[in-house]
């Protein structure tokens, strides 16, 4: 179990010298017991006492890797429940399952499914992870084939293997991209920590219940295999959703380490609907990794979506820099748009831009990724952030224009911003759906302003 404050404190070197960002050292064990600091933050900490408190400062879900140095997945580290409480750390890895004694066509055309729910959202890149290898064969040849094409793909791998000698073959040509053993129960963890152990792998543990798994991981660990994944078996969605809370519950608020692991769980219904729906559940609660029994596009891009939502940290939206985007073949005199470096208002502008087809430049002004109104009332998208922007960025040196274009939301600091800047601020459209049409009334009005101007010569 886990020291308390006072237990971790008679280790500390009492001095309170505050290097490790607290004011004292009773404050910073405090901070160690809550799990909300690391160990290595005291300069000053023994030896003896760092063995000592290891593992108190441990996380309570321990932190098991997927895959090599380039493509990775990390699983598990959580500290909470809820991510409104802190953050998520992890986000679930989504597999896709495949037999290996499929046709070899339909096998590729599978793979090469998978390699397509690779989809870019809000400018980050939201793909599946995982193939779910299982072998259905029982034929080490085939196996040993199927894993190769796999790797071939740059897909990382769980290993559905029953037979310890296949899973092992297997492995002398995968161990390098760690893939998922998966899985030891009673009846062959002995065989299978071998196997995970010599090949340095992680290794799926699956139960009947909650006392059993915690048997099971306990002897692992005594047989020397730490990575593991853990699983209760389940049919269907509630008892899945039940044991994986009380797995997370025993861990994280019990800091009952043989729980401490992350999570495994099959999303299986007799259409693709009925595979989504639990998928979805289990993104949200707590399925580190998520195995689809079947999938197509339209089923995976709203997953993908929901998990980029939910592990987004609360505290940090997604953010694109602030500097200054051409959209289009732009020119000097192409328009100036201003908006915020918020990810999803940024993406919404530009999409909005591109479909205008008049090339446009965007000044993303940095505020700490807010949408425009919610910028506005926190005063994080003033007058004075919008000069400066000007200025850093060096917009005049690559325009003939001296003109603004501000979201319709904040037309109340037009004249301030003409005043303080010095440019014509012009007063866009509210929504950003509006811009295409704006954007296209502009270059009408330019092209009607130099017609007048060569009558009036
Ligand atoms: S750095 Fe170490 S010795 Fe100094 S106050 Fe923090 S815990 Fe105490």
């Amino acid at each position: 179990m886990a020291l308390t404050a006072l237990e971790i404190y008679k280790y500390l070197p009492k001095t309170n010298c505050t290097e490790c960002g607290s004011p004292t050292c009773l404050a910073f064990a405090m901070q160690i017991a809550a799990k909300k600091v690391e160990l290595a933050k005291c300069p000053h900490i023994s030896q003896e006492a760092k063995q000592a408190l290891e593992q108190s400062s441990a996380p309570p879900i321990r932190l098991v890797t997927l895959g090599g140095q380039d493509n990775k997945v990390e699983l598990g580290n959580e500290s909470v429940m809820f991510r409104h409480e802190k953050t998520f750390y992890h986000q679930s890895a989504l597999a896709v399952y495949i037999d290996d004694n499929l046709p070899e066509e339909e096998f590729e055309q599978n793979l090469n499914k998978i390699k397509r729910f690779s989809f870019e959202r809000v400018g980050q890149n939201l793909k599946v992870e995982l193939v779910f290898l299982n072998c259905r064969s029982q034929d080490k040849v085939k196996y040993c084939k199927r894993v190769e094409q796999v790797l071939k793909e740059g897909l990382l791998l769980i290993l559905g293997c029953e037979k310890p000698d296949i899973l092992d073959a297997a492995l002398q040509i995968s161990k390098a991209n760690r893939p998922l053993i998966y899985k030891a129960d009673k009846n062959n963890l002995d065989a299978f920590c071998e196997v995970a152990k010599k090949n340095n792998v992680p290794l799926a543990v699956e139960a009947e219940n909650l006392e059993e798994l915690s048997g099971l991981t306990k002897k692992a660990n005594q047989n020397g295999v730490m990575d593991l994944v853990v699983q209760i078996k389940a049919k269907d969605l509630v008892s899945n959703l039940c044991n994986l809370t009380q797995i997370r519950r025993l861990a994280l608020k019990r800091n009952d380490r043989s729980f401490g692991y992350p999570s495994i769980v099959f999303a299986e219904g007799e259409d693709l609907i009925a595979t989504a729906m639990p998928a979805a559940a289990y993104i949200c609660k707590y399925g580190s990794i998520v195995v689809l029994k079947n999938a197509e596009d339209w089923q995976i891009l709203p997953l993908l979506t929901l998990r980029q939502n939910i592990y987004t940290d609360p505290q940090k939206p997604i953010q694109v820099e602030s500097k200054i985007y051409e959209v289009g073949a732009v020119d000097e005199n192409s328009p100036l748009l201003i908006t915020t470096n918020f990810s999803l208002t940024y993406f919404t502008v530009e999409a909005d831009v591109e479909a205008s087809r008049v090339p446009s430049r965007i000044l993303v002004v940095d505020t700490e990724g807010t949408s425009v109104l919610t910028a506005w009332a926190a005063e994080k998208l003033t007058v004075e952030k919008i000069v400066e922007a000007l200025k850093k960025n060096e917009i005049e040196n690559k325009l003939k224009h001296k003109t603004l274009i501000i979201p319709g939301y904040v037309s109340v600091m037009s004249g301030k911003l003409e005043d303080e800047s010095g440019w014509k601020v012009v007063v866009g459209p509210r929504e950003s759906s509006g811009i295409p049409a704006f954007l296209k009334g502009l270059g009408k009005a330019q092209d009607a302003s130099c017609e007048n101007n060569s009558l009036s010569r």
